[in-house]
């Protein structure tokens, strides 16, 4: 497949998710960002400002590994949350950041990182293949400044390696994988997991 084909291929696929996100609420007001990385290391990424679920392959745009605008569009202010992922996994192929309730409820309820064990669902993530295993999710405070909270993510993943996703407090969630369907599995499983422990924590969800 020539660039152009895989980029709109891309494009698609993450207008697509675009449109099954929004259903579920978790993209409100222009919110969240997503992004997918092409053969070559450039980066099929949202622009900035545009509903998630009215996207078209037009409001998706290619930057360089480094977060560089490759079409003269204006990527999201959160751009470097992506690439810095991209940078230190090889193997990850997309990420959605939405704003959903529930990871946001769970940055309130579980400041220092929320715990998710024995539930059948982690068998969603890629490498789990029992409900006996456990997931942390780290959550690290809201910041507008996006370098230092991106230096912040880095300074955690170099600690704890490889995880499935964090939240960033009282905003949303960042998740990943190794294409569009194996992300969308993770961002799902994990918004299911936190209603399960919100609910079990007696916040009722609205
Ligand atoms: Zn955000």
């Amino acid at each position: 497949m020539n660039r152009d084909n895989e980029f709109f291929s891309l494009a698609a696929q993450l207008v697509d998710a675009g449109r099954i996100i929004d259903g579920k609420g978790w993209v409100p007001a222009t919110s969240g960002n997503f992004s997918a990385r092409l053969n070559d290391g450039n980066i099929a990424i949202t622009v900035s400002g545009k509903h998630k679920g009215l996207l078209q392959t037009s409001d998706i745009m290619l930057i360089d590994a480094d977060g560089n605008s490759l079409d003269g569009k204006k990527p999201s202010a959160e751009t470097m949350l992506h690439t810095a992922l991209y940078k230190r996994f090889s193997d990850v192929r997309c990420i959605l950041h939405p704003h959903s309730l529930n990871a946001t409820l769970i940055s309130k309820l579980f400041p220092a990182g929320c715990v998710l064990e024995n539930y059948e669902l982690l068998k969603a993530f890629n490498g789990i293949d029992t409900h006996e295993s456990r997931v942390v999710i780290p959550v690290f405070a809201n910041d507008q400044n996006i370098p230092r909270l991106a230096a912040k993510v880095d300074r955690y993943l170099d600690q704890h390696g490889a995880i499935y996703g964090y939240v960033i407090e009282g905003h949303g969630l960042y998740t990943w994988g190794n294409s569009v369907q194996e992300t969308m599995r993770h961002l799902e499983a994990l918004d299911y997991l936190f209603d399960c422990e919100i609910r079990l924590h007696g916040v009722k969800k609205i």
